[in-house]
């Protein structure tokens, strides 16, 4: 099995076309490994913009990217192409999290007006599958940097210009080599199939309302961290922060504000819960009722 890593760098602009914001791929790096993870090949593809020439500027100061910079590029078109006789068929591609993917997607979209990446056979997201290997103790939804993981694992970076699709696509492989184990990164890739589609773009959504069927008692109830009591609210649950919040004074005479975070996802829904003090300036404001 072969590994691509593969960084994009793109130029946001307005798009009558797209109905909105659109993220423009300009630059295309990648770094293929061998099952040994040595490295055997690097990709590089600078695309000439056609949506905006326009590059802006936190994409220059970013990247170093200018409108020249560009000016010979080829096509999206064409780098698909390049891509696909550059990434085996059975290759697992890596990004650092997915938003690459999800830029990719979008230029497919736009492009050839289809929601599918024409090279990508198996995929991995580089930076969920390191990033527990690197640091346990980071959140998971907190992700942690390409260029700070790499300085945690003391990985060199001479010779390395952060934030060049090449040179984060080599970074990310020093990350992928340097964190590597066999069965747990088997058991961690995907196939492109019509389900993995169908999850990348699948959007989350936020609970806002009590009542919803997905929204189970248990979420909604605490425990007094000074003497134990079971707490409910007493209070109606407003939404506020993406979550739902009410007021839950203990027996016990402390007062506490339960919060509940219900995010649905696309077979599963996750909750965050915190039960914090209440602020005199909580327990005296009216309750906002969502109901
Ligand atoms: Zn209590």
């Amino acid at each position: 099995m072969q590994y691509v890593l593969m960084d994009l760098e793109w130029n946001g602009s307005y798009s009558k076309r797209a109905h909105g914001y659109f993220n423009e791929i300009i630059e295309i790096g990648a770094t293929k490994l061998d099952e040994n993870l040595q490295k055997i090949g690097s990709f590089h593809y600078m695309i000439k913009p056609v949506v905006s020439k326009k590059i802006t500027n936190i994409v220059t100061d970013l990247t170093g990217i200018e409108a020249s910079t560009l000016e010979d590029g080829g096509t999206f078109e064409e780098a698909m192409a390049a891509l696909k006789a550059f990434v085996p068929r059975d290759a697992v591609v890596l990004t650092w999290s997915n938003t690459d993917l999800l830029v990719l997607v979008e230029n497919c979209r736009f492009f050839f007006r289809r929601e599918r990446i024409p090279f990508l056979g198996f995929y991995a997201d580089a930076q969920a599958y390191c990033q527990p290997r690197i640091a346990a103790d980071v959140p998971a939804g907190q992700q942690l940097g390409l260029t700070k993981a790499g300085e945690l694992l003391g990985i060199s970076l001479e010779g390395l210009e952060a934030h060049r699709a090449v040179d984060d696509s080599e970074l990310t492989a020093r990350i992928f080599a340097a964190t590597f184990d066999k069965p747990s990164f088997e058991a961690f890739v995907k196939r492109a199939d019509e389900d993995f589609y169908k999850r990348l773009l699948y959007k989350p959504h936020f609970i806002s309302h009590v009542g919803n069927p997905l929204v189970k008692p248990e979420y909604l109830t605490f425990e007094c961290p000074a003497c134990g009591k079971t707490l409910k609210a007493q209070s109606k649950w407003r939404y506020s922060g993406r979550m739902l919040c009410a007021d839950m004074p203990c027996s016990c005479g402390k007062k506490y504000v339960g919060r509940v975070q219900i995010k649905v996802l696309y077979d599963d829904v996750a909750v965050r819960r915190k039960l914090t003090e209440a602020k005199p300036k909580e327990e005296t404001a009216p309750a906002k009722a969502e109901e």
